[in-house]
């Protein structure tokens, strides 16, 4: 199969069935847009199975997600997407750039969830946009916007039960959206420790990858456990 696509975490090749492609979970971790870079063992595998049973869990919480089968360990086949170039975050709790941002806390649980768009851009440094930076970009229309947000704030709503019952606060989580053939918004990418902040809801323990950006070591471990856990 063609490789269309070779990204930081995963490899993106050209599926067997047309608009399908075939998304492989590598072990390369990236922190600092690209400039801190190691192998996390194991880490595709843990990544692909995480996805693919939270995917699976949102459709059947009824929302729309490009998941189509897990082929094997670390191979998601997946309807293929025209990529929205923003990353849709999710915070339930203050931490990492809201924290550097605002001042505010880490740790301190958000009242109401927020909802923040930032530009699916390396060059740039992926920044956060408001709603007028994303006009002035073209990159969604108002109404797209409004449902973007709907959709990601829906989609916290069923993980954060699914990850509260199994031990597990889910602070904050980057989505990313497109569209398929047919012209239907879909849910793409992934859902994993790479892209979410998971801490275990006793010790407050860090079960994501902000042990690799923090060198807090314990990463494979961490990782493991979150794998464990989602897949019970
Ligand atoms: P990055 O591009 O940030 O280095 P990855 O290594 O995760 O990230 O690469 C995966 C790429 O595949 C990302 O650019 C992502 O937007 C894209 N992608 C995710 N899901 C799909 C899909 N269903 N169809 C096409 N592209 C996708
Ligand atoms: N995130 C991500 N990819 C990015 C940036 C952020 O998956 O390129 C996730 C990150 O794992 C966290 C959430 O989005 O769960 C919010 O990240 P934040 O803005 O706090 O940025 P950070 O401080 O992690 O760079």
């Amino acid at each position: 199969m063609e490789l269309l696509y070779e990204g930081k975490a995963k490899k993106v090749f050209s599926g067997s069935l047309p608009g399908t492609v075939r998304v492989e979970f590598k072990d390369s971790a990236t922190a600092f847009n690209g400039q801190k870079k190691s192998e996390i063992s194991d880490k595709g595998i843990v990544n692909a199975a995480v996805s693919a049973r939270l995917f699976a869990w949102l459709s059947d919480h009824g929302l729309s997600t490009h998941f189509i089968e897990q082929q094997d360990a670390r191979n998601l086949v997946v309807e293929q997407l025209t990529m929205i170039a923003l990353e849709v975050v999710v915070r339930n709790v203050v931490a990492g750039s809201l924290h550097q941002r605002t001042g505010l806390n880490e740790g301190t649980a958000l009242d109401v969830p927020i909802v923040e768009f930032y530009y699916k851009n390396d060059a740039l440094g992926d920044p956060l946009l408001n709603d007028d930076h994303i006009q002035l970009l073209g990159l969604a229309s108002p109404d797209l916007v409004a449902q973007l947000r709907q959709e990601a704030l829906r989609i916290n709503q069923v993980l954060t039960p699914f990850f509260n019952q199994r031990g597990v606060s889910l602070v904050d989580f980057k989505l990313e959206f497109g569209w398929n053939r047919a012209g239907d918004l879909k849910l793409g990418d992934e859902i994993s420790p790479d892209t979410c902040r998971l801490w275990d809801t006793i010790s407050g323990e860090r079960l994501d990858k902000d042990r690799f950006r923090r060198d807090l070591g314990g990463i494979e471990e961490a990782y493991q456990e979150i794998y464990k856990r989602v897949m019970q």
